[in-house]
């Protein structure tokens, strides 16, 4: 019998999560990070605005942590924000060392404000790019570590499971060759699942792929109708929903309707900056026209900010607008929200473990609870820095050992041009089915039509699978992904059903208020479908 190859760890992502993991475990054994495109392509690399951070003592991380727990609307785990409030400075600082450079002024690191942050607390690095720079400092670190092997263009396509116990990974690369990878522990950190929805600002890799797996290998998973959808994505007919950063409101910018009116005042205290839910909601209805389907536009200002150079302050996003004539100076910049963050995921402890044992998640992938109902701006790279070193720390600790499996049968061959046609067709029905149906603004009868295109979906994979019966082994990296977008689309269908409420990002037209008696409490998505709502 042939035996899959091994190694100590196999770290599923590199993004701020699975590269902040790996360089914990390097000194301890052989880490195989796998990612599904070039180390650079990852939501982490996308990330614009910063990271927050709390450097300034014990006050400035109390405030940090009661700025975490409002944004998350009565729903954040607080053993979970206090160690990512707490852990935070360090992370940083240790980041800082290993090579980051954030954005300073005479020496003195820069600070801007956004969000529901009571302080300017967040640092940014080359004005818009900090996560591409968080991103660059840890690729290399990690490449200089002789225990860390990257394995790019490789995509993961099942877990290998035996008694409650992951033993190993299959992993497709790029030129179809399967091959099965059996570690002491895995670490999925595949981030997040923006893909799902047909209007998102997260890059094309982005499809739940970790959650999916996860799931489908037994793990449990937790929160999964807190959708984070960002208010402010650039709406453009025929320009990709580039994100706007909150940094711009931070810096001053305005929310004007198709009448000129600056409308927040009507909606919350804090007006632009107020939670990213109420200004997501607040810019939907500002939209929404006098007949249903009919937009108007709703516009970012910046042209009374004074005393800042937005071309410098936001050269990345200052160079994407002028590609479409566009001038943060000069223009008002049409916007409308789009999917964003999830805040649910694998549901994991404070140290990453999941229900399965040798299985691990942490980062966006993840749901220790610490962004509740809505997580704070900015708190999600930290959350990979903090958590993935964490979920390392506890892989070690465990101490597992490799089980030896058997190797993979040949993957199936790729699809043909009319297989991939299809494909396209499915996700993307199933795309724009989550956005009208599971979106903002959601009820009962919506989601249920939602249900119905997910089961289509599902339906039409299966056939696909009959017709590849006998090819066993995934041999296409889109139909993985179609399985994971069909897999997670239920996950926040029955879980938004389920919270028959409203509280942060999760709004349902027929249940608008928070309803505390019965729904202060997680939704947890066990193995058997069944959701039960637990305190934590
Ligand atoms: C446009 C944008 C702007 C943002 N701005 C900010 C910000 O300013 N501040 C902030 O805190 N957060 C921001 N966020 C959110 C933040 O970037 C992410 O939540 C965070 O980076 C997630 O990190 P991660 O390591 O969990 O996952 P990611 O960075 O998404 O990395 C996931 C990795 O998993 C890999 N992967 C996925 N599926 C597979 C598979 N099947 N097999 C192998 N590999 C796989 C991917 O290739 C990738 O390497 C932003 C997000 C976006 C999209």
């Amino acid at each position: 019998m042939a035996l899959a190859e091994q190694v100590d760890f196999l770290v599923m992502g590199a993004g701020v999560a699975g590269l902040r993991a790996a360089v914990e475990l390097a000194d301890h054994g052989e880490v195989l990070v796998v990612t599904k495109e070039s180390v650079a392509e990852s939501n982490t690399h996308y990330a614009q605005g910063g990271i927050a951070v709390a450097m300034e003592g014990r006050q400035d991380v109390a405030l940090h942590l009661e700025d975490t727990i409002g944004a998350g609307d009565g729903l954040v785990y607080r053993p979970a924000a206090k160690a990512l409030v707490t852990e935070g400075p360090l992370r940083v600082a240790e980041l800082i060392e290993w090579g980051a450079q954030f954005d300073r002024e005479g020496g003195r690191l820069l600070r801007t404000r956004e969000g529901a942050h009571s302080l300017p607390r967040i640092l940014h690095a080359n004005g818009d790019a900090t996560g591409a720079e968080i991103s660059r400092a840890l690729v290399v670190f990690a490449r200089a570590h002789p225990g860390i092997q990257f394995a790019e263009w490789t995509t993961a396509t099942g877990l290998v499971v035996a008694d409650g116990r992951v033993l190993a990974a299959d992993l497709l690369d790029r030129d179809g060759t399967l091959r099965r990878i059996s570690a002491r522990a895995v670490l999925i950190a595949a981030g997040g699942a923006g893909q799902v929805y047909s209007d998102t600002t997260n890059p094309s890799v982005a499809t739940g792929d970790g959650i999916a797996l996860a799931a489908q290998a037994g793990a449990e998973l937790a929160d999964m109708e807190f959708y984070q959808f960002h208010p402010t994505a650039l709406s453009l007919t025929g320009a990709p929903r580039f994100l706007l950063s909150e940094a711009l409101r931070g810096e001053g910018a305005y929310l004007r309707n198709d009448a000129g009116e600056r409308f927040m005042g009507r909606y919350h205290p804090l007006l632009e900056l107020a939670p990213r839910d109420v200004v997501a909601r607040a810019i939907t209805r500002e939209g929404m026209g006098e007949r249903p389907g009919e937009a108007r536009l709703v516009h970012l200002d910046m042209r009374h900010v004074r005393g800042v150079d937005l071309h410098q302050r936001f050269p990345g996003i200052s160079a994407v607008l002028a590609r479409y004539g566009l001038d943060l100076q000069r223009d008002l910049i049409p916007v409308r929200p789009a999917a964003h963050y999830l805040m649910g995921g694998v549901r994991t402890d404070l140290d990453g473990r999941t229900s399965l044992r040798g299985l691990y998640a942490a980062g966006e992938a993840a749901c220790t609870g610490v962004h509740g109902a809505n997580r704070l701006a900015s708190n999600s790279l930290l959350e990979g820095l903090v958590f993935g070193a964490r979920a390392a720390q506890s892989m070690l600790a465990d101490a597992l050992l490799c089980v030896a499996v058997e190797a993979p049968r040949p993957a199936a061959g790729p699809l043909t041009p009319e297989e991939e046609k299809r494909i396209e067709e499915i996700i993307a029905g199933l795309q724009h089915a989550m956005w009208n149906y599971a979106g903002l603004l959601r009820e009962e009868a919506t989601l249920r039509e939602g249900i119905k295109a997910q089961e289509s979906c599902a339906a039409a994979l299966a056939l696909f699978a009959q017709q590849r019966e006998g090819k066993q082994g995934e041999g296409s990296r889109r139909l993985a992904e179609a399985r994971a977008l069909c897999h997670v689309a239920k996950a926040i269908l029955l879980s938004g059903m389920a919270r028959r409420e409203s509280r942060g990002a999760h709004f349902r037209n027929d249940f608008p208020d928070r309803d505390d008696a019965n729904f202060l409490k997680h939704s947890v998505l066990r193995r058997d479908q069944r959701i039960d709502f637990e305190r934590w």
